[in-house]
């Protein structure tokens, strides 16, 4: 069940400021306010869902494959596409998932 209560919807709303890297209209991608390497950004969708299986059941294909191009781009705007990056996206209490709206972690920017 999706809160709204969570700091990304606040994120989305504008609520809370972010450092914006890209938006458009299925994603909003941010700078990690942790950051755990030298690059590392935060895509999060606009939809509602609570994770990663959440998002792939209940969104349209159609919005599923704009994410995923998505973060791909990002990524190489971010100018690490060339040497590479991780992707991952923490789902639940055993992965540590912090904040239950779904996002995907791009990090890279460094050997990691
Ligand atoms: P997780 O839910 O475990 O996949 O990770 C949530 C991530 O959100 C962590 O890496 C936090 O550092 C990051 N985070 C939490 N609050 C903010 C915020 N206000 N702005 C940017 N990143 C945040």
């Amino acid at each position: 069940m999706y809160d709204k209560n969570n700091v990304f919807f606040k994120i989305l709303q504008k609520e809370i400021p972010s450092n914006i890297v890209y938006e458009d209209e299925v994603c909003l991608a941010f700078h990690d306010i942790n950051p755990t390497a030298k690059i590392h950004v935060l895509v999060i969708t606009k939809g509602c869902y609570t994770n990663f299986a959440d998002f792939v059941t209940k969104e349209s294909a159609e919005n599923i494959q704009k994410f995923f191009q998505a973060v791909a781009r990002i990524a190489e705007r971010l100018g690490i596409s060339g040497a590479g990056y991780r992707i991952l996206s923490n789902t639940g209490h055993d992965a540590g998932q912090e904040v239950q709206h779904f996002h995907v972690h791009i990090i890279g920017g460094e050997k990691l």
